[in-house]
């Protein structure tokens, strides 16, 4: 058992260099014992540097620790583990065995697992009904644990001992090692604690979900708070800065901004209806029956809007194209009392310029990449279509 996990600060020592695996282009330096921690029990490897050199991996490997690096040791291994990482992360494990200990003592829920994420961590719980309430309760009873910084010991008890609190199944070890905080949690854990809980600074439970086996439950804690907080706070006054309102009436400012974009879109369908019926207008005033035009005013949806209402009360056709940057969306609709096929003659476009679409007799449209010569086209079959009628 490594005793060096039993102190969460101890992040920088000199330990000798038992052996190094050259393998192609990095190696694995072995040494009898370390202060990084490797993977397991829910917590993440540690990261930090040998002799200056970035640790990648940590693992246990026939008796030893095994650390993976690009580069070149010997002699006296200066180990030094990120503090940071350290702390952040004694802080969510330790945590968790908090809630999850007077989760099981007070609701008598299981644990079903823990998570860390970038933002929150968290823990599944064994939980037939859970709600707002409960969290709000768990919430304040653990910080009350907190301010009053009851110890987090580490003991290794005999497997008689460790019987009258553990399953059975948690105590197949060589050598057992359990993570005790006062009447709350007795857990078999090899993993890395605080002292004890005012380490944990604060604990926000943030949010609950149901799953199929209980509830998860989020919360956040030490620094990985203060953290996040900072975060959101940076979010919120660029929200604030770019709403023109203070922090508090952020709802507020969407609230309004909401209310601008819908009656925006509302003037915005009214002017377009008025483009619409002038084009229609102009349209319909053309000798021609079949008319070829490229529309690079329009959204689809309207373009679709002038191209169906044209042909419905005149007796027109239209070869439009609808023209969107480097998209295009054409049309090929007709007046009912019109001879021809819509559907065949848009076939002979898409396939020639790789259109997707289809449609019936009356109408048929579709889209693709933008070419200047698709307009060229629809003019030669709209001449077609003028010499047949
Ligand atoms: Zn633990």
């Amino acid at each position: 058992m490594n005793k060096h996990y039993d102190h969460w600060l101890e992040c920088e020592g000199d330990f000798e260099i038992v052996g190094i695996e050259q393998e192609e282009d990095f190696c694995w330096v072995l040494t009898s014992d370390s202060i990084f921690y490797v993977e397991g029990g829910g917590m993440a490897k540690d990261t930090g540097t040998i002799n200056g050199i970035e640790v990648e991996d940590i693992r246990f490997k026939d008796g030893y620790y095994a650390h993976k690096i690009h580069g070149s040791v010997s002699g006296i291994a200066h180990m030094k583990v990120d503090v940071d990482q350290r702390i952040e992360k004694v802080q969510i494990h330790s945590a968790s065995h908090l809630i999850c200990g007077y989760i099981n003592k007070k609701y008598h829920a299981r644990t079903i697992a823990f998570f860390t994420h970038e933002d929150s961590s968290g823990c599944e719980m064994e939980f037939e009904e859970f709600n707002e309430d409960i969290m709000h309760e768990i919430e304040k009873t653990c910080n009350q644990y907190v301010l009053s910084d009851l110890p987090i010991q580490i003991v290794y008890p005999t497997l008689e001992e460790a019987r009258q609190h553990a399953p059975e199944e948690k105590l197949e070890h060589d050598e057992l090692r359990a993570a005790v905080i006062g009447d709350i949690d007795y857990n078999m854990c090899g993993c890395i604690h605080v002292p004890s809980l005012r380490y944990l600074q604060s604990i926000k439970l943030l949010s609950y979900e149901k799953t199929t086996r209980g509830y998860k439950i989020y919360f956040i804690c030490g620094e990985q708070l203060l953290r996040t907080l900072g975060k959101q706070q940076t979010i919120l006054e660029q929200c604030a800065k770019d709403l023109g309102t203070p922090q508090n009436d952020i709802y507020l400012g969407i609230t309004r901004l909401r209310q601008e974009i819908k009656d925006l879109k509302a003037i915005e369908t009214e002017w377009k209806n008025k483009v619409v019926a002038q084009k229609i207008k102009e349209f319909a005033a053309k000798e021609e029956v079949c008319l070829s035009e490229c529309i690079e005013d329009l959204d689809v949806k309207t373009f679709q809007m002038l191209c169906s209402t044209l042909v419905r009360e005149h007796e027109k056709a239209v070869f439009f194209v609808c023209h969107d940057a480097d998209r295009c969306h054409v049309m090929i609709a007709r007046h009912a009392s019109l001879p021809f096929k819509a559907n065949e003659l848009f076939k002979e476009i898409a396939v020639k310029f790789s259109l997707r679409g289809g449609g019936n007799p009356a109408v048929a449209q579709g889209g693709g990449s933008y070419q200047p010569e698709i307009l060229e086209e629809l003019a030669k079959l709209a001449d077609s279509m003028n010499h047949i009628i």
